[in-house]
């Protein structure tokens, strides 16, 4: 068999635009990404939308915009499908001329009725090559105004078989293999057709894709030898399951890439944790792109199917969000926070990360820790206020209050005023520390007091605490 290895590897990712980009799709175009910049080669993007009805120019702007979020670059393209018509159909007369495809005038109800038959004798339902063209065999008459399909005369016996980069060698008989249409009557190609022409003719060297195709690879590695084409390897990635093991689906939350954004996902978390789903490097959980290139050499890919885990993402996304940068977190929730009726600028919005990122674990959750700061204070639960603002706290907040207007405003200071109040009014910790929560942001729970109250400012501190008071 002719192989691929000596070649320049291109790979490619070949979507159908009929809806967003799901974690399957991405996770497949990941590896296809990854494994072309492992060896140096080129990462193709190829829209397949033939399928008119289903394809929409909506569905690959989002897979572009997905694809763009996660920082997968294609060297070329987008190639479309539907601009290669011409294409397609000079290969098909290349076939028909080479005696590798004929045209066959039998009627949707006469392949019917072949299949029915078969199946009737109990063999494999099938077009029975009526027409299809032998040495000393007589066609029938061709039938007044028919338009002809084309077929694709499939070897009638032998196997077809493939060293798959992921599922080792498998093989196939011709023999369970129909004569493929190649082209429908009105001309147009057919799906395993264009593949077959746009991988020969853009040097597709490595095809890795979801394993729901496992079947047209014999059929299309037909139509390749046929062509006279090098093949290429192909990888066949099992399929992502939901935490429950079915297949993973909208039940299970989000599905689609762009979603993953909207909920405070970062890129390189998603990255990072696709990874993962079908394939490993030791036991490395964290690794960035780089580490992952110089590491995606095709082995280690999972032969079987890998299961959505979203508290792992969760967990690899919380570990990005404290490594992140500051202000591009800054520059990420300033939006969110406005959609939640906050006021950004009202702190140093880096600062008050830095103090709440290490719980976070999407960017709604750091978001919404932020609002701490910059939003108005929430209204405190009654009972709690009964509970905490007791008359000795009371006493202990008025000092405080009136040493706050004065003493230098940072947090080493503001921690050894709060340290001296307590000892001064035999005070635990919590005593002080919760009612000046309650009062000045609405919680009993926050990050570090005195942390809290520095970034917060001294404004507001006292106007919280003189209204609190009052
Ligand atoms: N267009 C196909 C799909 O979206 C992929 C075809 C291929 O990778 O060969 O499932």
């Amino acid at each position: 068999m002719n192989t691929t290895n000596d070649r320049r590897v291109r790979t490619r990712f070949a979507p159908s635009p009929t809806g967003y980009l799901h974690l399957g799709g991405a996770r497949t175009a990941l590896f296809s990404w990854a494994y072309a910049r492992h060896f140096g080669g080129d990462f193709v993007l190829r829209i397949e939308d033939t399928d008119v009805e289903r394809s929409s120019e909506d569905a690959v702007q989002a897979i572009l915009d997905s694809m763009n979020w996660l920082g997968l670059d294609a060297d070329e393209g987008p190639y479309y499908q539907m601009q290669n018509m011409a294409r397609y159909r000079e290969v098909v007369q290349e076939l028909l001329a080479s005696g590798h495809a004929y045209y066959c005038y039998s009627s949707p109800e006469e392949v019917d009725q072949m299949r029915e038959k078969a199946r009737q004798l109990g063999l494999k339902p099938r077009y029975d090559g009526t027409w299809r063209p032998e040495p000393g065999k007589t066609l029938p008459a061709i039938p007044e105004n028919r338009q002809p399909v084309v077929r694709f005369k499939t070897p009638l016996d032998g196997v077809t078989s493939w060293n798959d980069l992921v599922k080792g060698t498998i093989s196939i008989a011709n023999s369970e293999l129909d004569d493929l249409i190649i082209a429908r009557p009105d001309g147009t190609p057919t799906y395993n057709f264009c593949v077959v022409v746009d991988d020969w003719d853009s040097g597709i060297t490595h095809v890795i894709r979801g394993d729901d195709h496992v079947n047209n690879t014999p059929r299309q590695i037909n139509i390749l030898k046929a062509l006279g084409a090098t093949l290429p390897v192909y990888g066949h990635v099992p399929m992502i399951l939901g935490p429950d093991g079915e297949k993973l689906s909208k039940r299970h939350g989000a599905v689609s890439v762009t979603e993953y954004d909207d909920d405070g996902y970062l890129p390189e978390a998603m990255v990072n944790y696709l990874a993962r789903l079908g394939w490993s490097h030791g036991d490395e959980e964290i690794f960035s792109r780089e580490q992952m290139i110089s590491w995606f050499d095709g082995k280690n890919l999972s032969r079987s199917a890998s299961q959505w885990d979203p508290q792992k993402l969760n967990w690899v996304n919380a570990h990005y969000i404290r490594q992140a940068d500051l202000t591009r977190l800054a520059k990420a929730i300033e939006p969110r926070l406005r959609a939640l009726g906050a006021d950004p600028e009202r702190v140093s919005l880096v600062d008050a990360i830095a103090l709440v990122r290490d719980r976070a674990h999407t960017l709604v959750e750091l978001a919404d820790a932020c609002l701490l700061f910059c939003a108005d204070p929430a209204t405190p639960d009654p009972a709690l206020i009964e509970k905490h603002i007791t008359d000795p706290a009371r006493v202990a907040l008025a000092d405080f209050l009136a040493r706050a207007k004065e003493c230098a405003w940072d947090r080493k200071t503001l921690s050894a005023l709060i340290k001296e109040l307590l000892s001064a009014h035999e005070l635990k910790m919590p005593q002080l520390a919760i009612p000046l929560r309650l009062l000045i942001v609405g919680t009993p729970q926050t990050p570090a007091i005195d942390a809290v109250l520095e970034l917060l400012g001294r404004e507001r501190v006292v106007e919280r605490l003189e209204l609190g008071l009052k």
